[in-house]
């Protein structure tokens, strides 16, 4: 389906600008495996030197929220991921996730924890991603973000380094993360071995869960998969 336009001189609708919407399997976070229709809005404020998603971060189309929902129930899957760039960034973005838990689908957000995650609905599980020392915006992290976490969020960290997985070993401790809700640890993609990651986790019995990202397993990190 095409985004739909909005008429010269109607008040505009509500709207988002997506990179893309496709479907594909969920390849991290707790939903990892199931078959989920990923919702990708253009923009980040954000620089990661990691990042695998530098294509959405301008261009991209005006959605109305409508099209949005027409386009995910085509797909005719239960779960559906709002990521980007950075989704927050897009204030209506708090609107259409509240549109997508009203129509009866698991709803996920991945966001970078730089923005406040307060406003979205408690129904969304947020993916809050805290920025290490090694993705080179350590500096972004909302610290208040983790005073809003419920059983429902989850928190990743993407570990570019054993000084990395030290620091972040010290953020789960020093904040208790573990006991609000899910925690994750997957390696930063070709900077740290995955084996390595791994076995510090073991060798600490660090109560996080290790994972990998299967999306980039099964197809080669192509954008739309
Ligand atoms: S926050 Fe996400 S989309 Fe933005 S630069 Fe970092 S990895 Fe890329």
């Amino acid at each position: 389906m095409n985004p739909v336009a909005s008429e010269p001189g109607v008040v505009a609708p509500d709207r988002l600008r997506l990179t893309e919407i496709f479907l594909s399997l969920q390849g991290e976070s707790r939903s990892i495996g199931w078959p989920t229709v990923f919702v990708r809005l253009t923009g980040c404020p954000l620089r990661c030197q990691y990042c695998d998603t530098a294509y959405a971060f301008h261009g991209g189309q005006w959605w109305e929220f409508d099209a949005i929902l027409a386009e995910v129930a085509r797909h005719g899957v239960r779960h559906v991921c709002v990521t980007g760039g950075e989704p927050l960034a897009q204030k209506r973005c708090i609107g259409l996730l509240k549109r997508l838990c009203d129509a009866g689908y698991e709803v996920s957000l991945e966001t970078s924890g730089s923005i406040d995650i307060g406003p979205v609905d408690t129904r969304v599980s947020r993916v809050l991603d805290l920025k290490t020392p090694g993705s080179a915006e350590v500096a972004r992290n909302l610290w208040s973000n983790i005073g809003e976490l419920t059983a429902n969020d989850q928190v990743k960290f993407v570990i570019c380094s054993r000084e990395d997985y030290d620091w972040a070993r010290g953020i789960v401790e020093e904040h208790g993360l573990t006991a609000i809700c899910d925690v994750m640890f997957s390696p930063s993609f070709n900077q740290v071995s995955a084996r390595d990651l791994a076995d510090w986790i073991v060798a600490d019995r660090l109560p996080v869960r290790f994972q990998l990202q299967l999306h980039k397993i099964l197809w080669d990190d192509e954008p739309g998969r």
